[in-house]
């Protein structure tokens, strides 16, 4: 079984590149050059430069002792909330910036939901000194001041997308109205293993660092390069993706991927694609996605804004429907207890997303010998609010 894009863009079922005519010059630019751009030699030496001095990688893999001890088994977290920039989203703004300045791009555009993929993409801009058009939901403007605060600072220019539901998904189809009228000199950064072909494998390439580094971590660790467990939480599926990469051929090494439950699977306001979506097209790719019978994306909900999306990457897709990996899904409740559990087991407070990933924990089987390794995709400072409601709460 191969896990990996074939020649077309498709994992299995999943993926492609669906799009309007009008961007099909940019994409097919992108699919033409992005491998040789990136695995030649200057590119690579210049992107492991920044990722080791500007982004502080490798990022740690740290031996959980109170958290293994508390659930019976032995528990590494791998340490992304380390990185520069609070998450794993820089590893591919950085790997998307040298990229662009390799295309001879002179201006970027991103969408964000959350603010966090817009703030890691105004972060690189400023690094190299390029005009950075960041497109943001109204809704989202509102609801995430501090994030457009600090991509405004940055030196990017924040534009409201006001038609719709004033979400992620309208502010990706401003960037992509913006993508078709500017095709020469702008690059389209996108912050998830989503979109049309080559953007998920791109990205995930990006990201596929993590499980780069955690090979050798552990092995210096524990002796083996292989967990018998990774636990990752799937958004978009980026972080995962790059939990998982190195290990998806290691049949040995189970893969678990946590989505968003809100107030529950059938609640109606929930983000848990792989249970309620069905097979369709969104943002360029087949994939599953969560639609109505007429075919019109049902609006997600999740407590954490970075999970709260109506579909999984392809390659996610995928990996689920083959049984590579195994979904599972967490409530908005089970995942604010686990921030708690965690921050007071460990002195480490996450992210609200990296969060629904150690609530995995109480939803699988797993051995007293076993070895697992959870992805902290992020720390949980932009979510202090949400963590100081349930405080007062107590
Ligand atoms: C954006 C984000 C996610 C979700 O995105 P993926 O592409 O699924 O990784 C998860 N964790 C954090 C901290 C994020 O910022």
């Amino acid at each position: 079984m191969n896990y990996l894009v074939d020649e077309k863009g498709f994992y299995g079922d999943f993926g492609g590149a669906f799009i309007p005519e009008m961007l099909h010059a940019n994409i097919e630019e992108l699919r033409n050059h992005y491998m040789g751009i990136i695995y030649d030699p200057d590119f690579q030496d210049e992107m492991q430069d920044l990722l080791k001095n500007y982004v502080g990688r490798p990022s740690p893999l740290y031996h959980a002792k109170r958290m293994s001890k508390h659930f019976g088994t032995t528990i590494y977290l791998k340490r992304e909330d380390l990185n520069h920039t609070g998450a794993h989203k820089i590893n591919n703004t950085i790997g998307q910036i040298l990229l662009a300045q390799k295309l001879g791009k002179k201006r970027i555009i991103a969408e964000t939901g959350a603010g966090q993929h817009g703030v890691a993409t105004a972060t690189v801009c400023a690094l190299m000194g390029l005009e950075c058009i960041v497109y943001m939901g109204e809704v989202d403007i509102a609801r995430q001041a501090p994030n457009v605060s600090r991509m405004r600072m940055l030196g990017a220019e924040v534009r409201p997308a006001t038609s719709g539901s004033k979400t992620l998904k309208d502010a990706t189809n401003e960037a992509i109205r913006d993508w078709i009228n500017n095709p020469t000199d702008t690059h389209y950064i996108i912050g998830s293993v989503v979109g049309p072909h080559p953007y998920p494998d791109m990205v995930a390439r990006f990201q596929a660092i993590i499980s780069k580094e955690m090979r050798w971590q552990l092995k210096e660790q524990t002796g083996s390069e292989l967990p018998d467990i990774i636990i990752a939480c799937v958004g978009g599926g980026s972080n995962a993706a790059g939990a998982y990469y190195h290990y998806l051929d290691e049949p040995d090494v189970r893969l678990i991927a946590v989505e968003a439950a809100g107030l529950g699977i059938h609640s109606g306001e929930s983000a848990a694609t792989s249970v309620l979506g069905s097979k369709g097209i969104i943002h360029g790719s087949r994939t599953l996605l969560m639609q109505t019978d007429d075919g019109q994306i049902v609006e997600p909900y999740s407590i954490s804004a970075g999970l709260d999306y109506p579909g999984i990457g392809p390659m996610h897709a995928h990996l689920i429907d083959s049984g590579r990996a195994e979904a599972v899904s967490v409530t908005d409740d089970e995942a604010l207890d686990s921030a708690f559990l965690v921050t007071r087991l460990e002195g480490i407070i996450p992210a609200l997303e990296s969060a629904h990933a150690f609530a995995a924990m109480d939803k699988i089987k797993y051995n007293a010998d076993d070895t697992v390794v959870i992805n902290l995709s992020g720390r949980g400072d932009k979510d202090l609010s949400t963590y100081i409601k349930k405080l007062d709460q107590a």
